[in-house]
């Protein structure tokens, strides 16, 4: 892991030595320049502190005082040292002053000149105004002549006629005087420059745009001229808009929204050094500063308008319909939540379905005896409900918190006890494991009042239920627990309007392309629907219920898979119904482009300013940035709680990016850019990525143990990184057809394109680069013959053990887990 070969490796990015810091510039450009950062150790003079030692030396620096130096010699530097600090804040302060004095004369200057500037606009519209008059005079003159004589000298005429419109002479001696009076104040102007060194907003704007606009107001004149004397029509007033400014704009749109033209927009950002095109965006400021120049006003709008389509809506109490809770179960490790969802399930859903196959879509509902519904979320853990919460999606109307009998109040207890008063949500204590011997119940109740729950028993106001996963007990009350709790909130929602929820999973489905689960939180969501969630859209294909069973339609409190989207959305995502496809697709485009800035300017702080910020504060703080992604979303976040878990005062783990799905050139070139290692967990680069990773020396490191993952990072954050890995590659096959064989199931016809198929190692089963099966080979055939080894080029049979969803096209991984030194990649 040295960084000698050049790559990337997994390690502490501390330390004074040159790095690679990829600039990137607007317009998509990119530099590569080295940064070399330097330790400098600045330490301020503490005299209360260094006091023992003598105090400060001279130098500055009060720990190295230089022997043989006296007392009074030591006084007598302090003494000077002070008297120099006080000249300091003097001239500083005198600086202030002088700047303060030299920025009124600037205002007064800027105020000089727009009076001169309006004197000659002034001069201007007199001198205009004039030459109309002349021209007014002389057509009356003219009329009347006409109407004396029969023909008094016609080559004249004409050409006093053509006079003010082709060669504007009554006008052109004061507008010659004008010419002059302002190349004399522009030439001021550039003087206020030069002295003051720097180009001031009122300057930029004022000053040199002035120039170029009389000049094109000269020719607008001129013009005008042309078309009065033509008979053409008269002078506009100018309508200054109201211009709605987003936080970023296209040149067009800026212009279309002034209702100017788009190449007097561009001239004029030219002027202020911006070469764009009217394709380009350009920020806020720059934008507000080109239409005060036009002189229109400016409206800033926060968030972009595309969204306003889909602002909440108030319902009229009448519109409220009751709607069942949603119950999220939280606890410690091992106290039983997941055994508990699914003994609720079981004993719910299956006894009253056919066939009682259920399927996990991340929540399900059940029926009380007394005929209440209640939805279970079911992703146990914390972290998707912190999550979710953080992503403003709040789901969850009531917690049931699990604590083991023979067990004690742990600390993923008081995480849940606090995450639960965090978002105010109730909590009903669910005191599992009753069945057991060891069991102690009241010491699970009296531990809980050290954490302010103070459950019924003990005469307090949270319900507490005894239960048992294993043998059901209690666990009908629970639900009429849960019930009971419902009914106090009195949850409520409209059913007949479009419908909003939120993204409880989320996963990129190989035959049926990117799935979520929504939980209906407002209104009905039907098939057809269009809608956004998050930074994907879609219309739906097909909703899929709890059981499995395709719907038409879901309402409130109801989840269901969504069939239809563009793109995996992420846990947690608000999904909103839309009227029409454009509003969808531009306000997903949107939040893509808004998150992409937001990322782009996460990742330039992880680079220059942070490497700055590290080395100018504390020399042992370090980061280590990394870049992950994961199957599911569900993984993916619980890697992240982990990562950011890890990490003392010296060395913080910071996650660049996670995600779900393979990895791409995109991740590696942010990986590329933060100097971080990719971490994949049950998932592989695909092979455009492969490539620039191999061609970058970015390091990718494939996982399929979450705690292998988490193990290895921390190693690497102790700087203790082993160069063993814990499983090599061995090779690769492809599956180009699938075969039934009776008695044996479904055997792959392979070509093994990397490495040799080896009979006794691991495999897994790959599918768009997404680990969807690891187990071991039941057969490994090359024509009619087992055999142990099958080498590259060569055609072979293979097929999974206690496995047969395999697809032609799919790629199967071959590995063995052995200590060696790391050669991957
Ligand atoms: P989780 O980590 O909170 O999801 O806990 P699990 O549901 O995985 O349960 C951990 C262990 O406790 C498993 O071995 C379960 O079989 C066991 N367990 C869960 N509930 C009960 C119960 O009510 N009684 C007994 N005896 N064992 C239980």
């Amino acid at each position: 892991m040295s960084d000698s070969d050049g790559k990337k490796t997994l390690g502490l990015r501390g330390g004074a030595r040159p790095g690679n810091v990829k600039q990137s510039f607007s317009h998509g450009r990119t530099k590569n320049v080295v940064v070399e950062t330097k330790r400098k150790r600045v330490v301020v003079p503490k005299p209360g502190a260094t006091k023992p030692s003598g105090g400060a030396a001279p130098s500055g620096d009060p720990s190295r005082r230089p022997a043989g130096i006296s007392d009074a010699e030591m006084a007598r530097r302090m003494k000077a040292l002070q008297a120099a600090k006080a000249r300091e804040a003097e001239e500083a302060a005198a600086r202030e002053a002088q700047e303060k004095a030299r920025e009124e004369e600037r205002a007064r200057r800027r105020a000089e000149q727009e009076a001169k500037e309006r004197e000659q606009r002034e001069a201007e519209e007199r001198a205009r105004a004039k030459a109309e008059e002349e021209e007014r005079k002389r057509k009356e003159a003219e009329e009347a002549a006409k109407r004396a004589a029969a023909a008094p000298a016609p080559e004249e005429q004409p050409r006093t006629a053509r006079g003010p419109a082709n060669k504007p002479a009554p006008a052109a001696t004061p507008r010659k005087q004008d010419r002059e009076r302002e190349q004399r104040g522009r030439g001021k102007g550039r003087d206020d420059n030069r002295r003051s060194g720097k180009l001031t907003l009122g300057q930029a704007t004022g000053g040199e745009g002035n120039r170029q606009r009389s000049m094109a107001a000269m020719k607008r004149k001129q013009e005008r001229a042309r078309q009065k004397a033509m008979g053409g029509p008269v002078e506009r007033e100018k309508v200054i808009r109201d211009v709605q400014l987003p936080e970023a704009i296209m040149v067009s749109e800026l212009a279309n929204r002034m209702a100017e033209r788009v190449a007097d927009v561009v001239k004029s950002l030219m002027q202020m050094g911006m070469m764009v095109t009217q394709n380009q965006t350009i920020d806020a400021d720059t934008a507000e500063l080109i239409i005060e120049e036009f002189g229109h006003k400016v409206t800033r709008v926060s968030d972009s308008d595309v969204e306003d389509v889909i602002k909440e809506v108030e319902d009229s109490d009448d519109d409220l319909q009751p709607r069942p809770p949603v119950i999220t179960i939280m606890g410690h490790v091992d106290h039983g939540k997941t055994s508990l969802l699914d003994a609720i399930r079981d004993a719910r859903v299956v006894a009253g379905e056919a066939g009682g196959i259920t399927q996990h879509i991340g929540a399900y509902q059940v029926k009380t005896d007394g005929g209440t519904t209640l939805t279970f979320l079911d992703t146990p853990g914390h972290a998707a409900f912190t999550s979710m919460r953080s992503r403003g999606a709040q789901v969850t109307d009531i917690v049931v918190l699990v604590v083991a009998a023979d067990d004690a109040v742990m600390p993923q207890t008081i995480e849940a006890i606090n995450h639960a008063k965090a978002a105010e949500v109730p909590m009903i204590v669910a005191i599992n494991k009753v069945d057991k011997p060891d069991a102690n119940p009241d010491k699970v109740r009296t531990d809980l009042l050290q954490h302010e729950v103070i459950v019924e028993k003990m005469s307090g106001e949270v319900q507490d239920v005894e239960v048992s996963a294993i043998t059901g007990q209690g666990l009908d009350e629970l639900l009429e627990a849960i019930a009971l709790q419902a009914e106090i909130l009195e949850l409520k929602a409209n059913p007949d309007r479009a419908a909003q929820g939120a993204v409880i999973e989320a996963q990129l489905d190989v035959g049926r392309g990117p799935v979520a689960t929504v939980l209906v939180q407002n209104g009905t969501l039907r098939q057809g629907d269009i809608f956004v969630v998050g930074e994907q859209y879609g219309k739906v294909r097909a909703l899929i219920n709890d059981k499995g069973d395709r719907v038409k339609e879901a309402g409130p409190s109801v989840p269901v898979e969504v069939l239809g989207l563009n793109g995996t959305p992420e846990a947690g995502d608000v999904l909103n119904v839309t009227e029409t496809e454009a509003q969808a697709r531009e306000i997903a485009a949107y939040r893509e482009q808004a998150a992409k800035d937001k990322r782009a300017a996460a990742g330039a702080a992880t680079t220059l300013e942070q490497l700055m910020q590290k080395a100018k504060e504390d020399e042992n703080v370090t980061e280590l940035p990394i870049l992950m992604k994961a199957d599911v979303q569900g993984s993916a976040e619980a890697i992240v709680q982990a990562m950011e878990k890890i990490g003392n005062e010296e060395v913080r783990v910071r996650v660049l990016h996670s995600g779900v799905g393979a990895i791409t050139e995109t991740d590696v070139g942010l990986a590329e850019a933060s100097g971080a290692p990719i971490f994949g967990f049950n998932v592989r680069a695909n092979a455009s990525a492969r490539n620039t990773a191999n061609q970058k020396g970015v390091e990718i490191r494939y996982y399929s143990v979450i705690y292998d993952l988490v193990d290895d990072v921390k190693a690497a954050a102790s700087g203790l990184l082993s160069a063993e890995i814990r499983e090599k590659f061995i090779g690769y096959a492809e599956i180009r057809e699938v075969f039934k064989v009776t008695g044996v199931g479904k055997v792959a016809g392979c070509l093994v394109t990397e490495g040799v198929a080896r009979r006794s190692a691991g495999v897994r089963l790959l599918r768009d680069n997404v680990v969807i099966h690891e187990g071991t080979l039941k057969t490994l055939k090359r024509f009619k013959d087992e055999v142990t080894e099958v080498q590259s080029g060569q055609e072979c049979g293979m097929a999974f053990e206690n496995y047969d969803d395999i697809r032609a096209g799919d790629v199967i991984e071959i590995f063995e887990r052995e200590e060696v030194t790391r050669t991957l990649d």
